[in-house]
């Protein structure tokens, strides 16, 4: 059953199991696994003095007056007003005008929806509607769940197919009773229609947190089952002292901090050594991790051997690829680079792999496409991975695989408690760079309502005016990719009308195609685009150190860590940067998470705080913060759950270090699948 195409189910046909098949759903499995993006909860009315823009409430008073349809026929629009003791508000429909009939005036109705600003003020837009208002009752406090949508699927469509699929589906629980029992853990079933389903958020707590348990566990078994897991290879190259690393960093513009430096030596250590090294080096935003990566890279390629870098981007292998040739060149250092990704032609592919196969090209940057099969390298001795949180750990095990036990770096700007980060990265040793450059003037930060934002513009046309460029994260929709992508359109055109013609604004979203993205990059980094309106796609890692201003909307619905790696794009290079987190939100939690950003810099006091805010198990309302990307985990908020998962995972491993009883053959097979799952992607 769990292997049944999803059109097994009544009301499923050709069109709609297309449209299921676009978000990812092709099994009855498949679709029991697709968890809501979020819950709407039907809390008690506001008054309407209270109701904030942005946000979806519900409010409750009298028909106010006559219910009027005007409009264009093709897009009627029904208008009727809600009175209740504290004020009036205006509520609109599209193309219903039928409710002129069934609204009567003076009577009392509840209304459930978004408040939005329009010309004449806050209005209501498309709400639901109980009519009469005491039929609010029956959902009162009730979770409905919302799914992430494609165009042509409904919320009520895929809530009904998940429905039916719970009510003919007995899944098989994988996890062995003992652990269930120890870690007093749902069953398998009851956490599915918990999650979909909950009755209350006490019921949404234990589905969730049975799920998340699995999940991390079934990621911890795959990492500790491998084979690379097991012992460290033995250093196969040997390296000398390198004179020119020592002349390289006293030309330097700028000193190593300290941190850096002591990294620098842990590194020198490890390849000395008689294992291979395997390092993550962790550092904030802006720490300044390339140089030290750039420093091992040169030390094997002085000594005779090559070195790759991998990015998770086309736009930051470009980056590194020009900044780590230009400073060869200026420093004199005989080495030379290639770029390879997957936009480059058949043609430049070719040759780039002919000077990477005969060891002429020394250190090799590039993306995904540095592990196709058609690579071949030449004394490979070094692999590092930048911002690993975009890789899986399968890809950074590929590239290596490439070489003759090369060593490896990783390095990351997420701030994970190291014991996390131990769980997590199992294998890896860990160097910390916990200091930032000195030449840096700290952020100047600054949260803002709304009514800010013309100041807001003003600042930035300043700054513009003195050469700098801005980065402005749009407003956020939650309902579809079709009108996210609406959305920062529009919202980029009536910016382009603020600023004039000779400021260029442009727009980047997840949806365009990667050489279209890496175009605006391209063109922001060399100052042809002056004002970069974007989703959170903005590229991790990006590093254009002539932006100063980045304008954050709707702050209050990210992660605290997320704005921080989102203002970790200013503040790279010499000027005054500046963030501006904006907010539509005047709630005391959001003015006390966004205050944490506002005092300070530093991302692991700020993932510190923000746990202790949000509390375990606070998952309501808030994004997540999208580290190493678990579909329903999180390892910032659900530290607790990974470190149970990990204590786990060592019984079991300790009792049955393959998991070949027969108790366990449940869970080894999902853990074959994660692995597969990995590989798989790992080779698209
Ligand atoms: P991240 O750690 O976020 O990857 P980068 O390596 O991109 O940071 O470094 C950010 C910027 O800081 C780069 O332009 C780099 O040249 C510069 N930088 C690195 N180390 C230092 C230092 N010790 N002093 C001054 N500037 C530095
Ligand atoms: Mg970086």
């Amino acid at each position: 059953m769990e292997h049944a195409k999803i059109s097994s189910l009544k009301g499923i046909g050709e069109k709609t199991e297309k449209l299921f098949q676009k978000l990812g759903i092709y099994s009855v499995e498949d679709l029991i696994r697709y968890f809501p993006q979020r819950y709407e909860v039907y809390e008690e009315a506001v008054p309407i003095s209270e109701t904030e823009e942005n946000h979806t409430m519900t409010i409750t008073g009298a028909i106010y007056g006559r219910v009027q349809v005007g409009g264009t026929p093709r897009m009627q629009i029904t208008t009727l007003h809600v009175k209740d003791l504290t004020g009036t508000m205006k509520v609109i429909w599209f193309r219903m005008p039928f409710l002129k009939n069934t609204l009567a005036r003076g009577g009392s109705i509840t209304l459930r929806g978004r408040i939005i600003r329009k010309k004449d003020g806050l209005v209501m837009e498309h709400p639901e509607i109980f009519y009469p208002a005491t039929k609010y009752r029956e959902k009162l406090n009730t979770l409905q769940p919302v799914y992430s949508l494609t165009q042509g699927l409904t919320n009520n469509a895929i809530q009904k197919a998940v429905k039916q699929a719970l009510s003919s589906y007995r899944p098989n629980d994988i996890l062995p009773e003992q652990i269930r029992q120890q870690y007093h853990l749902a069953d398998y079933e009851t956490s599915i229609s918990g999650i979909h389903f909950p009755q209350d958020k006490e019921e949404f707590y234990r589905a969730r947190n049975r799920l998340v348990f699995e999940e991390f566990l079934l990621f911890i078994l795959s990492l500790r089952m491998t084979k690379e897991h097991k012992e460290r290879q033995l250093n196969g190259c040997s390296l000398r002292e390198q004179p020119l690393i020592t002349e390289f960093l006293e030309k330097l513009p700028f000193e190593l901090t300290r941190a850096q430096m002591a990294v620098w030596s842990d590194i020198k250590k490890d390849m000395e050594s008689i294992h291979v090294m395997s390092r993550l080096i962790q550092g904030d935003v802006g720490s300044g991790k390339t140089i030290v990566a750039l420093l091992a890279m040169m030390y094997v390629g002085l000594n005779g051997y090559q070195a790759a870098m991998m990015a998770p981007t086309e736009v930051l292998a470009h980056q590194h690829y020009h900044s780590i040739r230009t400073m060869l060149e200026q420093y004199q250092i005989p080495l030379e680079t290639e770029l390879l990704t997957g936009s480059m032609t058949a043609a430049q592919k070719k040759a780039a792999y002919e000077r990477i196969a005969s060891g002429k090209a020394q250190m090799i940057i590039g993306t995904h496409a540095l592990i196709q099969e058609k690579v071949v390298y030449h004394r490979l001795a070094l692999v590092v991975t930048d911002e690993q949180h975009r890789f899986g750990v399968r890809q950074r095990e590929m590239l290596a695989g490439k070489g003759d036990c090369p060593h490896i770096l990783v390095m990351s700007a997420t701030p994970i408690p190291r014991t996390l980060a131990i769980i997590l990265y199992g294998d890896l040793d860990i160097s910390v760079i916990n200091e930032l450059p000195k030449n840096r003037l700290p952020i100047k930060n600054c949260v803002v309502d709304t009514g800010y934002r013309n100041t807001a513009y003003t600042f930035m046309k300043k700054q513009i005016a003195e050469g700098r460029q801005c980065y402005v994260i749009c407003p956020m929709v939650e309902e579809s990719e079709r009108l996210e992508v609406e959305n920062v359109t529009d919202y980029t055109k009536n910016l382009q009308e603020v600023f004039g013609t000779k400021t260029k604004v442009c727009c980047l979203h997840g949806k365009m195609k990667q050489a279209q993205k890496d175009e605006i990059m391209l063109a922001f980094s060399q100052n042809q685009i002056q004002v970069l309106v974007s989703t959170t796609v903005i590229e991790v890692g990006i590093d254009v150190p002539n932006a100063t201003v980045m304008l954050i909307e709707n702050a209050e619905r990210f992660g605290l860590a997320q704005l921080h790696q989102l203002r970790g794009r200013v503040g790279r290079g010499n000027q005054q940067s500046y963030c501006i987190f904006m907010t539509a939100s005047k709630t005391k939690e959001t003015k006390e998470r966004l205050d944490i950003l506002n005092h300070s810099n530093d991302g692991f006091f700020i993932a510190g705080e923000d746990l202790r805010l949000r509390g375990p198990g606070d998952v309501f309302g808030i994004r997540q913060s999208g580290v190493m990307d678990f579909q329903l985990g999180d390892v910032y908020q659900d530290a607790e759950i990974l470190k149970k998962a990990q204590e786990a995972a060592n019984e079991l491993l300790n009792q049955d270090p393959q998991l070949e009883s027969e108790t366990y053959a449940a869970l080894r097979a999902a853990v074959e699948k994660v692995k597969e799952k990995a590989n798989l992607e790992t080779t698209l």
